[in-house]
């Protein structure tokens, strides 16, 4: 029987600042109450575990010092440190706020603590749907990222003696990540992402395939504006299984981001919660041991679904596609997966198949040959 644990405690959403601030903290609270509504808790093999605040000392083993002594002092409201230099502002990405430090390190702890579960097998896989910050750099915050949980639980588990593959299909390329690990081959990373021609951080291209020992070992599956489910579906399955398979990692690290559906905002692909949940399924296939992190998504109605539906296939359970009445009451949420999908016109769905096929055609080209494919 597969054990699961859900990484959760209040003390991660306590972000409170101002109300159209895109990194909702309360998204993770209403993806909480929906699967305590679907009763996902009440079962030996799946358990909710309350996360421990990560130390200082985790933070730098992928932090500067100058960078996490700058997050703790604007936590503090002192504004002597110079913001733009950590890439800091009031009005960008990035804003200063109080507390910040308190909730972040919470944010690395429940991935560590994710980490820790699965490697010390107490649990097949562990879901902290608070975390994912992938685009955080050693000495500066990005994309609403201060602390880069991925990289710190990752070096966390390569501590261990662990072979790490990590797939992120959040819609924005895992910029952070692949440069935490561009020059090992200690970490197999995989990221589908719209392309960054368009969208943030601007990078992911195939031809970014890693340095010296970590030369094949980033891969990057760059997708059209208007990619849909069958396309991403099928630009997953020409690339990750294999990759993933002839590596052969102990564990598998996902960032779990559901901005790629086509009711988000911020970003164009246009998968739905059929896309997504066929996203999990192949995952969930591929791990042997599965240590799972959120990221973005920034539609209210669709956040709590998908990762609904994410941790339903973790531990094997198919919920009810009508939700339950309690929740429905106070959010007014009545199905689980979608009822409508977006109409393609057939002139952009080639052309997202037409760039999904080079993408695929430039990863086979330059990374294949060095796994032996
Ligand atoms: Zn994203």
């Amino acid at each position: 029987m597969r054990k699961a644990a859900f990484v959760y405690d209040e003390g991660l959403v306590a972000r409170t600042m101002v109300e159209d601030e895109e990194f909702n903290p309360s998204r993770l609270k209403y993806t909480y109450e929906l699967l305590r509504a679907y009763r996902a808790f009440n079962k030996s093999t799946s358990r909710l575990v309350v996360p421990d605040k990560a130390d200082e000392a985790a933070l730098l083993t992928f932090h500067t010092r100058d960078y996490v002594e700058a997050v703790r002092c604007f936590s503090r409201g002192e504004r002597m440190c110079d913001a733009a230099k950590f890439n800091f502002s009031d009005y960008g990405d990035n804003p200063v706020f109080p507390g910040m430090y308190e909730v972040s390190t919470r944010i690395v702890g429940a991935t560590l603590k994710a980490a820790d579960l699965v490697a010390e097998g107490k649990v097949d896989v562990a879901f902290n749907h608070s975390g994912g910050g992938h685009h955080a750099a050693p000495n500066c915050a990005s994309g609403f990222c201060i602390f880069n949980d991925v990289v710190i639980a990752i070096k966390h588990l390569l501590g261990k003696g662990l072979r790490v593959a990590y797939i992120d299909v959040d819609a924005h390329h895992a910029d952070g990540v692949q440069n935490a690990f561009y020059d090992t081959d200690r970490v197999l990373t995989i990221s589908l992402h719209e392309t960054g021609r368009i969208l943030f951080p601007g990078t992911g291209e195939p031809s970014e395939i890693g340095v010296g020992s970590g030369r094949g070992y980033s891969v990057n599956i760059p997708l059209a504006p208007y990619t849909d489910d069958e396309i991403y579906l099928w630009a997953f399955d020409q690339i990750v299984p294999k990759l993933v398979e002839s590596y052969n990692p102990d564990v598998l690290v996902t960032q779990l981001g559901c901005d790629t559906h086509y009711l988000d905002p911020m970003t164009q692909l246009n998968l739905t919660t059929e896309g997504y949940e066929g996203v999990i399924k192949r995952l969930r296939q591929l791990a042997p041991k599965w240590v799972a992190v959120g990221g973005g998504g920034y539609e209210m109605s669709v956040v709590a679904r998908c990762w609904t539906l994410a941790y339903g296939i973790m531990i094997d359970r198919e919920w009810p596609n009508e939700i339950p009445r309690s929740y429905q009451e106070l959010y007014g949420l009545k199905r689980l997966r979608d009822t409508e999908k977006p109409r393609l016109d057939s002139r952009i769905k080639k052309e997202a198949r037409r760039f999904a096929e080079e993408s695929i055609a430039g990863v086979r080209r330059l990374v294949f040959p060095y796994h032996g494919l």
